[in-house]
This record gives structure tokens, sequence and C-alpha cells, in this order.
């Protein structure tokens, strides 16, 4: 789960981590205000969305006066930054930067640790650095079992600052964003940058954090915070309806029972290059109720050109999905069209059943897959 910048910003004051809080803004008015409590100074707007590299994008703007705050808090909000809508902005005091450095916290995978990734080349995207000049980045693996003591954390500063003075304000800060990462389940902190201003004083400009959906339970404070896409929405509404469900960029509306051959499917309509649209294991359950909420859940998907239902009768009766599904289509309307494919225990009962059903027919996965890409290109 990732959170947005303002609320990583908190997480760093809660522990010590220094930096520049602002205040969240939702319209060029509200913004005014805050900048009253800034100026004479000048501001800094930057677009609160849950993506990196918002300063390229034009998401982040600074302002001199309360007219260019209102101009620019106009011009950001609403943006389009990689696929995010942009709907608040926050707007904070702009710090003279002596230097920008960049420091992160991620887990290293391989190695099972954290690891702390420093560069001096801090302000644009660490990915670009890794890619053009990886020789500026330095990585420094953790110990679990020893942390990160004092040595070790002015050693990792030693590569972003030479003066002992922002050393030591550095070391604190590496010493504290650990003491984040696991008492949170973060798996990243990343600041970039991490400023020296002109005082020498050490600021966390930016905040990134992600953490690990899985220890969610443990931290009701974080999970709170999360901010749910349109898509994440569908689909824990799908889970509340016991059904895994994952939502996907293509056309063919996907019915499959059981998680394995739900990723058969996927893999095979790739292959015969279709695009799936989701992927939905209904379970073992036949029971039209479940049915219908399943194919309410692939229509209510505009992308949707074509419904396949993939089922392979186990301890499931081909009969009883077949019933099923005979009592949801009088239940529901469908416009697009539905190719079936029912094998397995009682498939010759089931296949009777749905016989005059107006769906399309095979018993063999290969065609019923083939036929699915097909008419999704219709
Ligand atoms: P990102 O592009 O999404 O990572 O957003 P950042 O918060 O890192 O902002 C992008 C860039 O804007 C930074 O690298 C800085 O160069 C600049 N910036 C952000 N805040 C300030 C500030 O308070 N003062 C100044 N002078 N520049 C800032
Ligand atoms: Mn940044």
């Amino acid at each position: 789960m990732k959170i947005h910048e303002f609320q990583a910003k908190e997480l760093f004051e809660q522990y010590a981590i220094p930096t520049v809080r602002g205040k969240i803004c939702k319209d060029q008015d509200s913004a005014a205000i805050a900048y009253s409590e800034i100026k004479p100074k000048a501001a800094v707007i930057k677009a609160q969305v849950l993506t990196g590299g918002r300063g390229k994008a034009g998401g982040v703007k600074i302002a001199n006066n309360e007219d260019e705050v209102r101009q620019k808090t106009k011009e950001i909000l609403g943006m389009n930054i990689k696929g995010n809508i942009v709907n608040k902005v926050m707007i904070v005091p702009a710090y003279p930067i002596k230097r920008e450095c960049y420091l992160g916290m991620t887990i290293d995978r391989n190695k099972r640790c954290v690891v702390v990734i420093t560069s001096k080349a801090g302000g644009v995207e660490i990915e670009e650095i890794a890619a053009f000049a990886p020789q500026k980045i330095n990585r420094y693996l953790i110990d679990a079992s020893i942390g990160i003591p004092d040595f070790k954390a002015r050693n990792i500063a030693l590569s972003l600052f030479d003066e002992m003075d922002q050393v030591k304000q550095t070391a604190r800060v590496i010493q504290n964003m650990y003491r984040l990462m696991l008492e949170k389940d973060a798996s990243l902190i990343e600041i970039n940058p991490l400023i020296e201003d002109d005082k020498g004083i050490i600021i966390a400009l930016d905040g990134k954090m992600t953490f690990d959906d899985n220890a969610l339970f443990k931290h009701p404070d974080i999970a709170h915070l999360a901010e749910l896409s349109d898509e994440e929405i569908k689909e824990n509404e799908a889970k509340t309806k016991g059904f895994s469900y994952i939502q996907l960029t293509g056309s063919i509306g996907c019915m499959v029972n059981g998680a394995g051959l739900a990723m058969a499917t996927l893999d095979l309509i790739k292959l015969y290059g279709g695009d799936p649209a989701n992927f939905l294991d209904i379970g073992g359950s036949s029971n039209p109720q479940k049915v219908i909420e399943a194919m309410q859940l692939l229509t209510s998907d505009p992308k949707v050109k074509v419904i396949l239902i993939n089922i392979f009768g186990g301890i499931t009766r081909c009969d009883d999905v077949a019933n099923g599904l005979l009592a949801a289509f009088k239940q529901i309307k469908i416009s697009v069209p539905i190719v079936i494919r029912l094998t397995g225990t009682n498939e010759d009962e089931g296949n009777k059943i749905i016989a005059d059903s107006g769906f399309i027919r095979s018993e063999d996965m290969t065609q019923a897959i083939q036929k699915a890409v097909e008419l999704s290109k219709i």
C-alpha cells in the first residue's frame, strides 16, 4: 500500500526525521489562505498523487506571491500524472537548497534484508540514475540482528556528505528511518531529495512510503491512510462476495472455477493474441446467486466485449453449474456474447441443459479461448 507525501511526512515527524509539512488544499482559495502563513516567502505547490516523478510532470511548482499560488494551484489541480488525477495539492514554504541527494530504504529480496540506498545525485528519479549512472548509487545491506549502530549510520551518511555536522544529522535520519521501517512494516521509504539547506540543516523535502499489505492488520493507524483507487474498491467488493478478482486492462471478461485454471486461462488468452479484462476465480460453488454476482462484476466493466466461462467440474458438478447459469441468466440481461467451456463431472448432463441457451459452447479449452479472442476483436 502506498501513501501520499503529506502522510509520509506526518510519519517522518513522529519519528524525528526533519521535514517540512504543509497544508493540503483542494482549491485556489484554500491555497491562498495556506499561503498567507508563508508569505512573503516563496511557496512550493506539490501535487499529492500516489506516484513519483511529479516534478518532471509539472506537478511541483514554485510560487512567489498569492497570484502565482492561485495560478499554479489551478494548473496543477486536475492534472493527470501517470494516470493519476490530481485532486489535492500541498502548499509548503520553499526551502533554499544547497545540496540535493537521495536516501532510500527497501527490502533486498535476494539477500533477505533491508538495504539502504544512497546517491549524491538526488532530485531526479533513482531509476534514471540506476540506468544511466549506476556507479553513483551506493547500497548498504543491513544485518537484522545488528540493525544500524552509530558507526554504520555515519559510514552510510559519509556517502552523501563530507562535513561532520551534516554526516551526524544524516546518520540520525538513517537510524530513525530504519526504526520507522521496522515498526510500521514498511517495504519502502524514499527521501528524494534529502537536502542541505543554506544554513547547513538536513531536511527531507519529499517522502514516499510503501507498506507490506500483509502486515497492515497490525497497523490500523497505517491501514486507515489507504486511499483506494476505483480498481481497488471493486476488488475489495469482490472479496467480500467470496471471489478472488483482479481487474486487468483487456476486453475478455473471464469467469473460471479454481485459481490455477484461471491463470492458465489468462495465459492462453495472451498466447492466442487476446487480452483478459480480469482474473476471476469463483471457487467451487455452483450457486446461481454467485454466478449472478460474478456476471454483474464482469459486465460492470465497460471494456468487456465478450465473456468467457471456463469450468472444470471436479467436486463441482457440471449439471449444477449449468442450472446455476440458466437461473442466473433468467435474472440478468447480458448484451455481449458468452463463450462457455464446461467439462468434467456430469458434463453431458450439463451441456444438455445449456444446449438452447444461446451460449457459444466448446468442450475444448483451446477452441473456447480462440473463439473468445476472435469475438473480442470484432
Ligand atoms: P517528485 O518529482 O514527485 O519526486 O517530487 P519532489 O518533492 O521530489 O519535488 C521535485 C523537485 O522539486 C525536487 O527535486 C526539488 O528540486 C524541487 N523542490 C521541491 N520542494 C522544493 C522546495 O521547497 N524548494 C526548492 N527550491 N525546490 C523544491
Ligand atoms: Mn522526489
